[in-house]
């Protein structure tokens, strides 16, 4: 008999991790580097200064393995962390299942999400390299929140290009970004080119993540007092939110436990990422055996349809060209409600562990993740974002093929955020309004034919 699990694995503050992980160290096949966008050759760090605190352009290229944490840093993360690895008994008991479920929360902090865990580095490396004021977009406002509250840690100022959608679909999440002191614009804007070239196409444009990006990139090139900071994708976040897996496999070893099965949902790679990479590490170096899988929602299926070469990261082609896997830099996807899943391309480092077979990636349709979402919420007590439920619905079907074949494997998924201000999806869906959508092969053309011929 194994011994009896608590329902809740704490750690201290002083267990708080003091150094973040990074992939780079361990893979075989390091990422394709970025390219200038005009170019088209490699980018330098002088070519990111105009956007990037100068430690986020070193984090960005590190391939140090371990990466200290700044005092200032670990001090606002004891605010609200180290978050809790919970074993999921409700969900298992409601599936009937032997499968023994975990999950590490992170919506225990205002933004609702692991935004935050970035966020605080991002802005603490801007304010002791001078800058005054950050510019971001967010899609689903997670990101947006996480920023705000950062810069009013450090007294910075932040303006937020708001993908307009999510504007419109979530307008508490403006009130939020405002109390903590942010300016909040609805993007595609007017307030910079590449908003008006947008408008003077489309004056409805539901906006996109790639639009957004491209006005708060421009925002940042024109001021000197202005940096640029993204929540995701990016090789620095990720090794931000490293901190999450950290944490997670000193909680599984107190339990003396193990994952077999390590998910998280996927946008642009960071909390999928940070949740598993420290994982990963193991697979790099000692060849453990675990499956890792990002599940994506099948309306933007970068992974599982995507291909994998150089393209924009933005719609206007201002952000660095990447090698990663995309549907196109000009694909606005369907409106679906997990805003924050909408991004058309992929981390770099996810890219390549993807393409050299480590992961594994699957796409889940809405209606099936709001299912999964209510279910979650009746036998876990949380509200689960959208985001996150693309985790739990793929977690729900590995759980019942273990009913079928009676494995008991352990299965770790990251609980990247609450749905509190999604109660509009919620109720879409309640009301059976929710559609699925299908991602075509003639999308997938279309998305292409607008991608740059590299190599
Ligand atoms: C932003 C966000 C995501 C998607 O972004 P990743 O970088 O892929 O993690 C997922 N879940 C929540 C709650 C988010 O806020």
């Amino acid at each position: 008999m194994s011994k009896s699990i608590p329902n809740k694995v704490y750690l201290s503050e002083d267990e708080l991790p003091r150094q973040y992980y990074n992939i780079m160290a361990d893979m075989p096949n390091k990422p394709q580097p970025y390219l200038h966008p005009m170019t088209k050759k490699p980018a330098g760090p002088a070519d990111l200064e105009p956007l990037f605190a100068k430690a986020l352009i070193e984090q960005e290229m590190s391939a140090e393995r371990y990466i200290d944490i700044p005092k200032e840093v670990r001090d606002i993360y004891a605010k609200f962390r180290p978050s809790p690895l919970v074993r999921a008994y409700g969900l298992e008991k409601a599936l009937d299942t032997p499968a023994k479920i975990y999950y590490k929360y992170e919506g225990n902090n205002p933004s609702g999400s692991h935004k935050l865990n970035s966020a605080v580095p991002q802005a603490f490396y801007n304010k002791i390299e001078g800058i005054k004021r950050l510019s971001t977009e967010t899609g689903a406002g997670q990101w947006g929140s996480a920023l705000s509250i950062a810069c009013a840690l450090f007294g910075m100022e932040c303006t937020v290009y708001m993908v307009r959608v999510s504007y419109d679909q979530k307008p508490y999440r403006k009130t939020l970004m405002q109390t903590y002191g942010a300016n909040v614009v609805a993007s595609p804007s007017n307030l910079t080119n590449a908003g008006r070239a947008i408008l003077a196409k489309d004056p409805n444009s539901l906006g996109s993540l790639g639009i957004a990006i491209s006005e708060a990139v421009e925002d940042a090139a024109m001021r000197d007092d202005t940096h640029y900071a993204l929540g995701s994708v990016l090789n620095h976040v990720i090794l931000h939110q490293s901190i999450i897996g950290l944490e997670a496999k000193k909680q599984f070893e107190k339990i003396d436990e193990y994952p077999d099965i390590i998910v998280g949902c996927n946008g642009g790679g960071s909390n999928f990422s940070g949740c598993a990479f420290p994982f990963m590490h193991e697979t790099l170096t000692k060849g453990t055996k675990t499956e890792y899988v990002a599940v994506e929602p099948a309306a933007c299926p970068k992974l599982t349809k995507g291909k994998f070469m150089y393209d924009y990261g933005d719609t206007a082609k201002m952000a660095p060209i990447t090698m990663m896997y995309t549907l196109g830099h000009d694909f606005v996807p369907a409106g679906i409600h997990a805003g924050g899943l909408r991004y058309h391309g992929d981390s770099a480092l996810l890219s390549q562990l993807y393409h050299d077979g480590f992961v594994k990636a699957a796409a889940v349709q809405q209606t099936d993740v709001f299912k999964a979402a209510v279910q979650f919420a009746r036998s876990e007590i949380i509200l689960p974002a959208p985001e996150s439920s693309h985790a739990i619905a793929y977690v729900i079907q590995k759980a019942l093929e273990c009913k079928e074949t009676g494995e008991a494997k352990t299965i770790f998924f990251n609980l990247s955020g609450h749905g509190n201000f999604d109660l509009a999806a919620y109720e879409e869906f309640l009301a059976g309004k929710l559609e699925d959508f299908e991602y075509t092969d003639e999308m997938l053309e279309q998305g292409l034919s607008t991608v740059p011929a590299i190599g």
